[in-house]
């Protein structure tokens, strides 16, 4: 499955901001960000104004990166959005928030997203019973996800668990620390989406 190889830091150096695709180390004053904030390569420190195409491109290019999805499977989600009723640029979040390796990471048991894909990957979850090991695999208003019963005494995984414990998650999931397992309770609304995104951008620029 495609996936993207570039340094997580060099991702968030050309957005200028941080993607929080690290982890821990993202919160630290080792985060690349904090130290180097203009984008890799040798122009990465002069200055141009942003065309407004420039803009739209960069806000869907974040986009992707927050959510590690490739260019090909994000328009995939914008005809998806498209064809769903309500505001496509709303209904695009959705869908991305929607990705079980973003649950994963809602539920606190991945650091980053990169992190939660991983452990997907690796079969560390199941929906509904099943094991599913595709981090782009949509769940459902009524899903339940769970740490496989074989992966609780994965060490990553317990002192995930540890740290997720005493942080809050997200309204639209229930998420039961005791029992790993989470329902998604509703579909997650755009107030929900904690992400500094522009969606509006990312519609104009598929719209032209
Ligand atoms: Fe981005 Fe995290 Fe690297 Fe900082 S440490 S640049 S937030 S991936």
């Amino acid at each position: 499955m495609a996936r993207y190889t570039d340094a997580s830091c060099r991702l968030c150096r050309r957005e200028g901001e941080k993607l929080y695709l690290k982890g821990e180390r993202c919160t630290t004053n080792k985060c690349s960000i904090s130290r180097r904030a203009y984008a890799p390569g040798q122009h990465g420190q002069n200055k141009k104004k942003m065309s407004e195409y420039g803009i739209q491109l960069r806000e869907k290019q974040k986009a992707r990166r927050y959510y590690g999805v490739l260019e090909s499977q994000f328009r995939k989600y914008f005809d998806m959005a498209v064809n769903k009723k309500g505001i496509t640029g709303e209904n695009l979040l959705q869908i991305l928030e929607l990705r079980l390796d973003n649950v994963v990471y809602r539920m606190g048991l991945g650091m980053s997203r990169p992190e939660s894909r991983q452990l997907v990957r690796h079969g560390h979850f199941t929906v509904n019973g099943k094991k599913v090991n595709i981090p782009s695999y949509l769940v459902k208003v009524g899903d339940v996800i769970a740490v496989n019963e074989k992966s609780r005494s994965s060490i990553k995984i317990k002192d995930n668990s540890e740290v997720a414990a005493g942080k809050p998650s997200p309204q639209w999931i229930d998420y039961d620390a005791d029992n790993l397992t989470c329902k998604v309770a509703a579909l997650p609304s755009r107030e929900d989406i904690d992400l500094p995104l522009k969606e509006s951008l990312i519609v104009e620029l598929y719209s032209k």
